[in-house]
């Protein structure tokens, strides 16, 4: 049995209950050494074999979970925030689907929810944003054409950017481009919830100097929109004159 685990933002202890036990459990676990906090190999069991993914093939890896699955062993595959987001885990899914190895996944806290748990943000702010698009920059890996940054920011909804904090130049032009006014907020997010985390806020047109200026160019997270800005309206939920599934409105 393989259990695809998220391992959460960074903190070690954001790992949920249900991720610790299956990695305390586990008799083999290749995690994403690129980013996983290395103090979680320290749920693992004694004598478990551990192995850093990021030196490996995909080959590789479904080459470990079959030597494992053959010897009766249990797997955890411990990927960086949440498994869905960025993960690369639907190619590991076809290769166990093929080759008949059952699997389950444990989700995580995301790196984008880690990041607005640093500001003390909400990606949904009412009458501000309702929507939250998370993409990329085109790097060594393809965007489709359909989803280049220019034509999402017609929604002038909260972005959130991954595996971009190399990109920023292009990354600023592409936002301007679209449209987001140069003055929209935005903020840098560096290693959210490890203890050497970055926070920096900044406008949309002072991404790419803010970044320079603080030393960040990796495993950051570009946040934008006026989510960060300093109006934010009311939900209905919590509005007297609203009556909801639990409560009536008060007159
Ligand atoms: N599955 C992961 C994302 C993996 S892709 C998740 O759910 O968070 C790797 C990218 O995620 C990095 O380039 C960076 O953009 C982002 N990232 C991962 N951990 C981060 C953290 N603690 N703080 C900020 N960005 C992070």
């Amino acid at each position: 049995m393989v259990h695809f685990v998220g391992a959460g933002s960074g903190a070690a202890d954001l790992i949920t209950v249900r991720g610790a036990k299956l990695l305390s459990e586990a008799d083999v676990v290749i995690y994403a050494g690129s980013l996983v906090n290395p103090e979680l190999l320290g749920y693992a069991k004694e004598g478990a074999q551990l192995h850093d993914s990021a030196k490996l093939t995909l080959e590789e890896v479904i080459g470990l979970i079959r030597a494992a699955e053959a010897a009766g062993k249990t797997t955890v595959r411990l990927h960086t925030g949440d498994p869905s987001v960025y993960g690369a885990v639907r190619e590991q899914f076809d290769a166990l689907d093929e080759l008949g190895v059952e699997y389950d996944v444990c989700p995580g806290v995301s790196s984008f929810c880690g990041a607005a748990a640093s500001l003390k943000a909400e990606y949904t702010v009412p009458d501000v944003s309702q929507t939250v698009i998370i993409s990329r920059m085109e790097g060594r890996t393809p965007v489709p054409e359909k989803e280049k940054i220019r034509a999402l920011v017609a929604h002038r909804s909260t972005m959130v950017l991954f595996l971009s904090a190399g990109l920023l130049e292009g990354l600023q032009r592409e936002l301007l481009a679209g449209g987001y006014p140069p003055d929209t907020p935005a903020a840098i997010v560096y290693k959210a919830t490890w203890p050497d985390e970055k926070t920096l806020r900044c406008r949309l047109d002072q991404l790419a100097e803010t970044a320079k200026a603080n030393g960040v160019s990796k495993t950051a997270l570009i946040l934008v929109g006026e989510f960060l800005g300093e109006h934010g309206g009311r939900s209905r939920l919590y509005d007297p004159a609203f009556s909801t599934g639990f409560r009536e409105a008060k007159p």
